[in-house]
């Protein structure tokens, strides 16, 4: 089993993923209540005392709710940036300082045998990242709160095995929608967050490299999307390469409110 990962909650209302290998696991965000990641983890036969530690991708109210929480009933180590941590420390409240590794930056870091790799991008928060997971020769990679494509974000979730990539909104629901005016310019901005259309266009580019096997659309809006929506422009996008999904490529959902599919990337050697 080199690596498993799954979605207990992705969206603009809550983040939380899974990701194991043999002997470590890890979290990705605590933007939901403790009680809700207690469950969720065990409806994948995980405890919540044997999770290793927690990554941020930045501190974001829907990345962070949780976090306290976890740090003081579950004791549950977190691996976080210098800034980050300086606006974030506030908010916790009081926590045991053994709990807490502080980095300059998270470009390449062990945590128990899962390498994860940061790479820095544009969303509005103090020093947002984005995380590939390395174990044997499996990798995953978490995009949400993107923003914006650049070379580097390309370049960093290649060849992943598993991708969760951000599909936040329709660009005509947010543009007619009920959000005021300086929101619907921010999440369309390089600081705000990728559409359906932005989720097909990175994802057909990474399809064109040759491995990624699962794409999994997240971080979808309550407001300005819908899951099939997304779905289905997703789609439309990589098989208008002519490629078949379910047959050339897997594409799945995540969900705002419940636990998505346990995968294990199991590769031949
Ligand atoms: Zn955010
Ligand atoms: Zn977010």
């Amino acid at each position: 089993m080199p690596l498993s990962f799954c979605s207990l909650a992705s969206g603009s209302s809550g983040n939380c993923q899974f990701i194991e290998s043999q002997t470590t696991k890890l979290l990705v965000d605590a933007g939901m209540s403790g009680k809700y990641i207690k469950t969720s983890l065990e409806t994948i036969n995980v405890s919540i005392y044997d999770i290793d530690g927690i990554l941020l991708t930045h501190e974001h109210a829907d990345h962070i709710s949780g976090l306290g929480v976890l740090m003081r009933r579950y004791k549950l180590p977190l691996y976080v940036t210098r800034k980050t941590w300086e606006v974030l420390s506030d908010k916790v409240g009081q926590i045991d300082a053994s709990l807490l590794h502080v980095f300059e930056t998270i470009d390449d870091i062990l945590i128990g045998d899962i390498r994860v790799k940061g790479i820095k991008i544009t969303h509005d928060a103090v020093d947002p990242l984005c995380y590939t997971f390395h174990h044997e020769s499996c990798k995953i990679g978490i995009a949400t709160d993107l923003g914006a494509i650049s070379d580097e974000v390309i370049e960093h979730f290649k060849d992943c095995d598993l991708l969760m990539i951000e599909s936040n909104h329709d660009i005509e629901m947010l543009k007619v929608g009920p959000y005021p005016m300086y929101l619907k310019r921010r999440i369309l901005s390089e600081f705000g967050h990728l559409s359906n259309e932005d989720a097909g266009h990175i994802a057909r580019e990474l399809i064109e490299y040759g491995s990624v096997k699962n794409i999994l659309l997240a971080h979808l809006s309550q407001e300005n999307n819908f899951p099939d929506l997304a779905y289905e422009t997703v789609k439309g996008i990589i098989e208008g390469e002519g490629l078949v999904i379910g047959q050339d490529i897997n594409l799945d959902l995540t969900y705002r409110d419940k636990v998505g599919k346990l995968y294990r990337i199991v590769k031949e050697r």
